[in-house]
């Protein structure tokens, strides 16, 4: 796994060896998780690979707990995922009986649940919610034990890399959820490293409505300009452009659309989303929803503005999971890319082109219900 370099697709991109050896370092009786339990708005990867590749899941998982010491271990899928689950179950069904000893849960339907230590919770038998930290699962995760979580996409993509990982590590390739103002939303496999604008054009056929802002992680960064446009689909090279990678739910808004009322739906999705347990998360993402509501409206003024920043800089090192610093960070820097729209918001007093409203974070908005019918089939709401 060293040799491959395989890197974790959840979000974080942390390389899979070093958090293989951190579960392994530790003894005792390790447990494995595979984790299938996608939220990221504008996300279908995971549901595409755990419906298309179950069998390379589930033998990438036997893999991994064969490489930390594991005897058993769960498949953890949202609730609601109902055909990915029944192919994991077939495939589980399909091993030999010295594999190690594997079973399909459902999860709950909320976001934070799919956060590494809420799983553990989940299994445990209590309410979804991630846990403080320290420890780390890898010290202590399900009923003590030393546990790995992975993602299952990285799990699909481990036969591979262990088969031959000097090829791996020459062709990396990633799954990539396009979705938004573009002409063919979809899952595409395409290599790390292609410029954000030909992964656009040549895959999802281009911007439907100009590139205005493109949100390469989803919700999960800072979206980029249209002139950062030729930054590389990499995760170093985005969070060097002042982005992230994460789990690639690529996002592209039109340049006719009110970036304000993007940040609006961004801040709303962390606001409805807070789980509840930490008061600067809760607190503060409620401060950035009603900020931007008033922005939006026309009952914010300049002060406001300065309060929104306060609330982000506040909120960025509190809360047990990623929720708050990710939402900070997120709407903050969105604004900070837009910074004429904001001076107009304020000098118009509200939204000086109301017909260009858009909500592409909402549960299940016109643009997530494009991308799920292009790339799961069916377009049924997950
Ligand atoms: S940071 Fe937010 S989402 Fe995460 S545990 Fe705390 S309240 Fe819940």
């Amino acid at each position: 796994m060293s040799a491959a370099g395989l890197r974790g697709r959840g979000g974080a991109w942390f390389p899979t060896a070093r958090k293989w050896q951190a579960v392994r370092a530790e003894g005792g009786q390790p447990f494995v998780i595979a984790n299938g339990h996608e939220g990221e708005p504008g996300s279908a990867k995971d549901r595409h690979v755990m419906t298309t590749r179950a069998g390379l899941v589930v033998e990438g998982l036997c893999l991994a707990a064969r490489g930390v010491g594991a005897r058993e271990g769960v498949l953890f899928v949202k609730e609601g995922f109902h055909a990915a689950a029944d192919a994991l179950q077939r495939a589980l069904d399909a091993l030999p009986r010295q594999a190690p000893e594997l079973r399909v849960v459902r999860g709950s339907p909320a976001y934070v649940a799919g956060e590494e230590t809420a799983i553990l919770e989940a299994l445990e038998g209590r309410t979804a919610w991630p846990r403080a930290k320290p420890p780390l699962p890898a010290g202590v995760g399900f009923e003590g034990r030393p546990t790995l979580v992975q993602n299952v996409e990285t799990l699909a993509r481990v036969p591979a890399a262990v088969r031959d990982p000097q090829a791996y590590r020459r062709d990396e390739r990633t799954l990539v959820s396009i979705w938004g103002h573009v002409r063919r939303p979809g899952v595409y496999e395409l290599p790390l490293g292609l410029p954000l604008r030909r992964v656009i054009d040549e895959y999802a056929g281009g911007a439907s409505d100009g590139l205005g802002l493109i949100f390469p992680a989803g919700p999960s960064a800072a979206p980029l300009g249209d002139e950062q446009a030729d930054t590389p689909l990499d995760p170093t090279a985005l969070r060097q452009a002042g982005s992230a990678l994460g789990t690639a739910a690529l996002l592209v808004i039109g340049r006719s659309v009110c970036p304000l009322a993007v940040a609006l739906s961004l801040a709303a999705f962390f606001e409805r989303e807070a789980c509840g347990q930490c008061p600067p998360c809760t607190v503060g993402t409620s401060g950035l929803a009603r900020i931007l509501r008033q922005l939006e409206s026309g009952g914010a003024r300049a002060a406001d503005l300065r309060a929104l920043h306060e609330i982000a800089g506040f909120m960025r090192p509190h809360g047990y999971c990623a929720h708050a610093r990710t939402a900070a960070a997120s709407v903050a820097g969105l604004l900070e890319r837009v910074p004429e729209d904001v001076a107009e918001h304020l000098r118009a007093g509200g939204c000086p082109r109301p017909t260009a409203q858009c909500d592409p974070f909402a549960r299940h908005s016109r643009e997530i219900l494009a991308l799920e019918a292009a790339a799961l089939g069916d377009g049924t709401p997950a």
